[in-house]
């Protein structure tokens, strides 16, 4: 086997420490300096100050994060056959694409850094998937992995939503639109836990809905059975449905985007739950709940799953007063014996800090909390043991007094 020539980023003394532990990024700080002139998303050979080989990735000049590594085997052919590979394997692990009763299922098949292939997020909702190409390497082999997607997983349609934020970062334009196969329908429809779906891939959030909370989903359709429940932070009503599938007596979904509650609604008919049942509450979760305090309703058991409120080191301070803001006000709606049931998805807060900032909330809101489970994302959103970044998905369930 030759060793592959072309450019070479060399590490500054120590700086390899990282890679030996395989954690795929390079950050620019680590570079003492690069050989050759790599464009964007050429793959280049990373090498230890002393010019040991310690693997291959993609280059990214404009990112912080200077190279995103493919393999920690410097011989390996970074090319089609090497991302089909990658592709595949992501697939077999999500098993048989349906529920088990032939149901169209949602999962996430492709993790990023989590599944091999840094900044790639792959979602598949029945015969449909959708993309996110977050990074320079995807975007230079981007046909390379259209075409393995669609041979790996037989799926009729690819669409793609580069729409986000973070491509900028990367140098990258945001893009979304049709990308292979057929056309995607005004919605695709697919099945959760039981509960009929519907995503709408061109308008939806990220890739069109949260596959992340599914377990979490399950679990409070467990805990749902005769309860009055607010689904706070709603989107297209998932935790709520959950609930009303698993008996509850009341879903409320308080939710500010009017598209997202239309499609609460639709869910609901969609599913033959009875119009009694759930109610749609467009408004300002921080507003609204401070307002039901003063009217002194109450709820038997409340879900919150506020969007990211930490984008970067900086926001944390203010992201934690929002996570402690919001937990204190849903913990003053909850009836005794009543349960919390609250989530983070903001991966720079850890999961402590998180567990304490609710202990907090409790305390200021002069309710005694027991924590009785913690959850984390479903389990097509693996996350690689090397790579601590991918859990940013934590929740707690509490019975306050
Ligand atoms: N629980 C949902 C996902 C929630 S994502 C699910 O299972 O699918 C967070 C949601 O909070 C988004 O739909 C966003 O529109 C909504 N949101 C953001 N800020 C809000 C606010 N201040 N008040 C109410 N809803 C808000």
């Amino acid at each position: 086997m030759t060793f592959r020539t072309g450019p070479v980023v060399h590490l500054k003394p120590g700086r390899e420490k990282s890679l030996r532990r395989w954690h795929p990024w390079v950050f620019s700080g680590a570079i003492a300096r690069v050989e050759g002139t790599p464009n964007a998303g050429d793959t280049v050979i990373v090498t230890a100050a002393n010019g040991t080989p310690l693997g291959l990735g993609a280059y990214s000049p404009h990112s912080q994060i200077r190279v995103r590594l493919w393999t920690f085997d410097p011989y390996q052919d970074i090319d089609a056959a090497f991302l089909l590979g990658k592709v595949e394997a992501a697939v077999a692990r999500r098993g048989t694409p349906d529920e088990g009763d032939g149901a169209p299922w949602g999962r996430r098949l492709i993790n990023a850094e989590n599944d091999g292939l840094p900044g790639l997020i792959v979602d598949r909702y029945g015969d449909h998937l959708v993309a996110q190409i977050l990074a320079a390497g995807c975007e230079r082999w981007k046909e390379e992995i259209a075409d393995a997607l669609l041979a790996a997983t037989g799926c009729v349609g690819l669409y793609e939503r580069s729409d986000a934020d973070v491509r900028i970062k990367e140098g990258l334009s945001v893009r979304a639109g049709h990308w292979r196969g057929q056309e995607a329908p005004e919605v695709v429809e697919f099945r959760e836990n039981g509960v009929r779906l519907l995503v709408d891939v061109r308008l939806g959030h990220k890739t069109g809905f949260y596959l992340d909370q599914r377990s979490a989903r399950a679990r409070v359709g467990q805990l749902a059975a005769g309860r009055d429940v607010l689904n706070c932070f709603a989107y297209t009503g998932g935790f709520g449905l959950a609930a009303l599938a698993g008996g509850a007596a009341h879903v409320t979904h308080l939710e500010s985007s009017a598209g997202a509650l239309a499609m609460a609604a639709r869910h609901g008919e969609l599913n033959g739950f009875e119009s009694s049942r759930w109610t749609g509450v467009e408004a300002d979760a921080f507003t609204r709940l401070r307002q039901w305090q003063q009217e002194d309703r109450t709820f038997d058991l409340i879900v919150l799953d506020p969007p990211k409120f930490i984008e970067s080191r900086q926001h944390l301070p203010r992201g934690c007063r929002g996570y402690k803001d919001i937990n204190m006000q849903a913990l003053k709606l909850l009836r005794p014996g009543g349960l919390l049931v609250t989530f983070s998805c903001s991966g720079l807060l850890e999961a402590d800090l998180f567990q304490k900032i609710v202990s907090d909330a409790a305390l200021d809101a002069g309710r005694d909390l027991q924590l009785i489970d913690r959850l984390q994302q479903a389990d097509d959103h693996p996350v690689l043991m090397s790579f601590p970044e991918g859990a940013y998905l934590k929740g707690l369930i509490c019975r306050a007094d």
